[in-house]
């Protein structure tokens, strides 16, 4: 998720997170890092080792949560295991362009924390596109499943049970997805 800084949420902080740092893919000039891997640079617990000469890719993002006032501090990506990102591909026609992202960084069993699931169900009912995204073993991609049409009824009919049968078998499928290995373009 990229933005001017004019979007981030006022007196929120990264802190001690480094998710970013490690759980996403970084395909820039000045820096290839493969899902999963910690950035060389990054200093687990403190920030970016080089902070004031990141590159450009690391200077303009900011995940969901340094963006979206209604995420408590529950939410810190390292706290919630749960990253946040802007979704723009693959998404299917009839829903808005952009959605969110929401990539399982730690337990599998993140998918029945409730904020995450109160969250997911809001946004797919107002028509936001959501995808559940699972890392692969570091350095592969994930695997992203998109929820809205998964949901939709069993969260119109307010049927909690329906809606955790089906994020479960969202993730199972994010599971069983195949995912390769990550592999960069030599310069
Ligand atoms: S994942 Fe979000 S909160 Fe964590 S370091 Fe990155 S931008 Fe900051
Ligand atoms: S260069 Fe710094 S901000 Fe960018 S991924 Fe590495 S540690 Fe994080």
């Amino acid at each position: 998720m990229n933005s001017s800084q004019a979007h981030l949420v006022p007196g929120r902080a990264c802190g001690g997170c480094t998710s970013c740092c490690k759980d996403l893919t970084i395909d820039a000039p000045d820096l290839k890092k493969a899902p999963g891997i910690l950035c060389p640079h990054c200093v687990v617990g403190k920030g970016c080792g080089i902070y004031l000469s990141r590159p450009s890719v690391c200077d303009g993002f900011y995940c969901g949560w340094r963006q979206m006032p209604l995420l408590d501090d529950g939410w810190r990506p390292d706290r919630a295991q749960i990253l946040i990102t802007t979704a723009s591909k693959h998404i299917p026609a009839g829903y808005p362009p952009q959605g969110l992202t929401f990539e399982l960084t730690g337990s599998l069993e993140r998918v029945t924390w409730p904020p995450f699931l109160n969250l997911v169900c809001d946004l797919v009912e107002d028509g936001v596109p959501v995808f559940l995204s699972v890392r692969g073993e570091p350095g592969h991609v994930s695997a992203n499943i998109f929820l809205n049409d998964r949901l939709r009824p069993a969260i119109l009919a307010r049927d909690a049970q329906g809606v955790m049968e089906n994020v479960r078998a969202a993730l199972q499928a994010c599971l069983d997805h195949p995912k390769e290995k990550v592999a960069f373009d030599q310069p």
